[in-house]
């Protein structure tokens, strides 16, 4: 089979690999469709510690079941799968307490390796985040079960009803997700960013108000009446935003800092703000098998459209064309076709 390997930054290979064979538990997807993420960029440009290299690569997938290992009861061959390509270990100090997207395990015995025609999934991921996709929902769709996951995850701490505004900073994949999921709680959503074909995207998706980052100040004082909004959803993972998020805000209002900065970062604050009108800051990482059992209800009870999302879709052995797209700012995810 053809499978995607990233060898190094900027360096793409394309292998003929025999096809996984699944052990007990685990279940071998032919891959209809997978899409590139952020995470795959940043790996792509300039590395990341979570995607090591030489490896194989892509996370977001869904296809058909090419074969089921011994003890797979609830899932069997010719079925249409969604997933996502990692589960905790149930066994970890914060799985115990519940933390299982902090779980110790992880990041570890991850499936990556969808960009690829066929995905190994071990056993814990094919237990616990594996789902029948209905016929309903196209592949397309379905892969964004990833991403939406963890787009998802923030909110459960939040309460909805104290949040009538919101302030997305960063119009990429991951803000105008945030912008869809929003807008389906009913929340008036702002969002910055310097591109215009992102604004665009974004007022399509569901914003409110679409901005440039110098006139937000303004945006939000004739949307919230001098008032702040209620939460800001940082996503650009750069150190300027991060810390100009808390001057939207209102007392008593929540920052989620859900862009990743590079390593080594420090962020400062004004410690008035923060303890005197009493801000949360929170930081968000991966999901939980609830947040993916949230966003599988989402996506297939079609309560949110995340199809615009999709700019194009090209066959697996032209993976670099999507990337020197996506390099250039063009297009917000790409579908690759094994
Ligand atoms: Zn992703
Ligand atoms: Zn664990």
């Amino acid at each position: 089979m053809q499978q995607v390997s990233l060898v190094e930054p900027g360096k793409i290979e394309l292998k003929d690999v025999p096809i996984p064979e699944p052990s007990e538990k685990e279940v071998v997807v032919k891959v209809n469709t997978a899409l590139t993420c952020g995470t795959d960029l940043k790996a792509y440009v300039r590395g990341h510690k979570l995607i090591p290299m030489p490896g194989t690569f892509g996370h977001e997938y869904s296809g058909t079941i090419a074969k089921a290992g011994k003890g797979v009861s609830n899932f069997k061959e010719g079925d249409r799968v969604m997933g996502v390509h990692s589960a905790p270990c149930m066994e970890c100090r914060y799985c115990k307490k519940g933390l299982y997207n902090i779980c110790e395990k992880i990041m570890e015995k991850k499936a990556l390796g969808a960009f690829a025609e066929y995905l190994l999934l071990p056993a814990h991921v094919v237990q616990l985040n594996l789902f029948h996709k209905p016929d309903s929902l196209g592949f397309e769709e379905a892969a964004l079960l990833e991403p939406l996951s963890c787009i998802v995850h923030p909110y459960s701490k939040l309460r909805f009803d104290e949040i009538e505004t919101a302030l997305v900073i960063g119009a990429g994949p991951i803000g105008l997700m945030h912008i869809a999921w929003l807008k389906m709680k009913g929340i008036k959503v702002i969002v910055s960013d310097f591109f215009d074909d992102r604004l665009l995207s974004a007022s399509k998706i569901g914003a409110y108000r679409a901005t440039v980052p110098h006139n937000v100040e303004e945006v939000i004082k004739e949307t919230t009446g001098n008032f702040g909004v209620d939460l800001v959803i940082e996503c650009t993972g750069q150190q300027g935003a991060w810390e100009k998020a808390v001057n939207y805000v209102r007392r008593g209002g929540t920052i989620v800092l859900f862009g990743g900065c590079p390593e080594g970062t420090n962020v400062t604050y004004d410690t008035h703000r923060l303890h005197y009108d009493e801000l949360t800051l929170t930081g968000s990482f991966h999901f939980t098998p609830e947040d993916v059992r949230t966003a599988y209800q989402a996506l297939t009870e079609k309560a949110i459209d995340l199809s615009s999302l999709i700019s194009g879709e090209f066959p697996l052995k032209d993976i670099e064309k999507a990337f020197a797209l996506l390099r250039e700012g063009k297009g917000i995810k790409y579908a690759l076709k094994p």
